[in-house]
């Protein structure tokens, strides 16, 4: 076949536009997946009780729930900072958030919490607390979620997979759902992680180390992680 000039120039014209086509699609795909992937991540973390309210004591050495809970919180912050996620804590002292001690401290503690969360803008919500029981043979971490949230639940679920790695955890459990103010009011995926039971001799001597409180932040960070890496999929 014998190309003429005219067509030859259509040929070299078209070719031109294929592939300044294809260079702006590659640029294009290309910032959108940088503009993913340089997110900026956002976490409440949430120690729970605070102040007068200890939440619950130790069973052999009465220590406070609410001063573990703190520990273990700033151990997860730390661990988020490292790799650039945006962290508001709601406490980061030994006090809670009521104000004065006058009647109805707890809610007045709870709504300021639940405002700091919504205003937050953040990704999710990780409230860190400690279980206890009747009975002292009870032992180990778990996750709970909302009534009727999806999110919250995908994020717990995530979370309790990795508890189930604890070096200490003495069977797989389930996320359960719970009916606590905190979850049911929050706006954005939260999960309430009870990281232990203060009423079992063995959870409490494993609590009062620093070594074991970093654990368990380390699972709670590979499950917020995990579930923030396959948001949207
Ligand atoms: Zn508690």
């Amino acid at each position: 076949m014998v190309i003429n000039r005219k067509a030859f120039l259509l040929i070299v014209a078209f070719l031109i536009v294929v592939s300044l086509l294809g260079v702006w699609f590659l640029n294009t795909a290309k910032s959108i997946d940088a503009g993913v992937h340089s997110r900026v991540f956002s976490v409440v973390i949430d120690a729970g009780h605070g102040g007068i309210d200890g939440g619950a004591e130790g069973t052999n050495t009465s220590v406070k729930e609410s001063d573990l809970n703190l520990e273990i919180a700033r151990h997860l912050k730390s661990k988020f900072q490292d790799i650039g996620v945006n962290v508001i804590m709601t406490r980061n002292s030994y006090g809670g958030l009521y104000g004065t001690t006058a009647k109805g401290f707890k809610k007045r503690d709870l709504e300021k919490r639940v405002k700091i969360i919504n205003n937050s803008n953040a990704d999710v919500l990780v409230s860190i607390h400690l279980n206890c029981y009747s009975s002292p043979k009870r032992r180990g971490a778990t996750v709970f979620f909302g009534e009727g949230k999806q999110e919250g639940e995908r994020l717990a679920k995530s979370v309790q997979k990795h508890f189930n790695t604890l070096s200490a955890q003495p069977k797989d459990y389930s996320a359960t759902r719970g009916d606590y103010y905190l979850l049911n009011q929050s706006k954005i995926p939260a999960v309430i992680c009870e990281c232990g039971f203060l009423s079992s001799p063995e959870d409490e001597k494993l609590l009062l180390t620093e070594a074991y409180q970093k654990e368990i932040a380390e699972k709670i960070f590979y499950g917020v992680i995990e579930y923030l890496s396959l948001q949207g999929e």
